[in-house]
């Protein structure tokens, strides 16, 4: 079977450019054992250069928004990622990013400003209002994550007009009256998402 690359809800295009993460969420269907999101099996076999991804992607004009997502971290592959977000805006299309907001701490330096022109709207994953509820239930490869996350919050707006931080209602210990303050505190929007609901 072909490997989905792109794949469509309703009017946004979704992007699956990697399987890797610097997280392990237990409460990710990948953990779980499925790579399935709504009809779509994301599973791997190989991780698509620029040229692959932006053929898949197909005509930017069709849909809303062009949304970075699937089960991986997109940022793990940032070169690739700004190069197909850098198309998507001289084809005239709006890029989101969903993330972990881990970038700045993987690749070791402040990458906002490559994502300025041409990431239009970041959704940032805060899932936690503290560290140890964060690292329950994200299970972060790298120390300090969830302080990091918060860092990348802070610094975000300043180059991206459009940034919102994100919890899921529902897990255990997470606060989500809390979680929205920590998002408000540092100037950005603040989305409850539900379990099981991907986009
Ligand atoms: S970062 Fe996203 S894809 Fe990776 S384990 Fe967590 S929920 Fe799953």
């Amino acid at each position: 079977m072909k490997q989905t690359i792109a794949y469509t809800i309703d009017d946004r295009r979704y992007l699956s450019i990697t399987d890797r993460c610097t997280l392990a969420c237990e409460f990710c269907p990948k953990t779980q054992g499925t790579m399935n999101v709504h009809e779509y099996d994301l599973t791997f076999d190989h991780r698509p250069e620029t040229e692959e991804i932006i053929t898949a992607i197909g005509n930017v004009s069709d849909f809303s928004w062009i949304v970075f997502c699937g089960f991986g971290e997109p940022t793990l592959r940032l070169k690739t990622l700004l190069e197909v977000a850098t198309h998507i805006k001289q084809q005239g299309g709006r890029v989101r990013l969903n993330t972990d907001g881990l970038a700045n701490r993987v690749h070791k330096r402040n990458v906002l400003p490559e994502m300025a022109g041409c990431i239009d709207a970041l959704s940032v994953s805060l899932n936690a209002q503290n560290e140890s509820i964060y690292n329950r239930h994200c299970v972060p490869a790298l120390k300090n994550s969830w302080q990091s996350m918060l860092d990348f919050l802070q610094l975000a707006p300043a180059y991206v007009a459009d940034v919102t931080a994100t919890a899921i209602n529902g897990l255990e210990g997470v606060d989500i009256t809390a979680c929205r303050q920590l998002a408000e505190e540092r100037g950005v929007k603040f989305r409850q998402r539900e379990m099981d609901l991907v986009g």
